[in-house]
């Protein structure tokens, strides 16, 4: 709904005003030449303070502090977000540049090669061919394929 419109609030003057008492654009700056004339006579009241606190100005000030404000909370936000972002991007280069040890590459506790194309059925059958090597009765242990089992789990995860 637009605003209704108000008249100026001086005496005889048939313009639309703004503000409370609402005065037309004429009027306002009038009062102003007229509050600068009594502001020299008078010798020293700011007038910039009494531009600041007229209503239109005011108005507008309040609007732009909402805009800058507004825009400073979508700012930070974003700043959130990407320091979020480069945290969780330095995770994963940490996580990454640590090589894994022998010990802990499932690829290599299995024997196979780093880039050898692997399916269920080829670490299932390694899985069962080590089972055979490293089982207890026959002088493995229980620790040996609990790695071997480890890693079988991890690679099939992987698939
Ligand atoms: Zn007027």
């Amino acid at each position: 709904m637009p605003p209704r419109r108000k008249r100026c609030s001086t005496p005889g003057c048939t313009r639309v005003g703004k503000g409370d008492p609402p005065l037309c654009e004429r009027c306002w700056q009038e009062e102003l030449y007229e509050e600068e004339e009594e502001i020299e006579e008078n010798g020293g009241e700011d007038l910039l303070s009494r531009i600041l606190s007229h209503p239109s100005i005011q108005g507008l000030f309040n609007r732009g502090v909402d805009m800058v404000s507004g825009k400073f909370d979508q700012l930070s936000h974003k700043l959130d977000t990407y320091a979020a972002m480069y945290a969780a991007s330095q995770t994963a280069k940490a996580q990454q540049s640590q090589p894994r040890t022998p010990e802990e590459d499932p690829r290599i506790v299995l024997g196979f090669k780093p880039d050898e194309p692997l399916t269920e059925e080829i670490v299932k059958k390694r899985q069962r061919e080590l089972s055979k090597i490293f089982h207890s009765d026959r002088g493995g242990s229980d620790q040996t394929m609990a790695r071997v089992n480890a890693a079988v789990d991890e690679l099939l995860k992987k698939l």
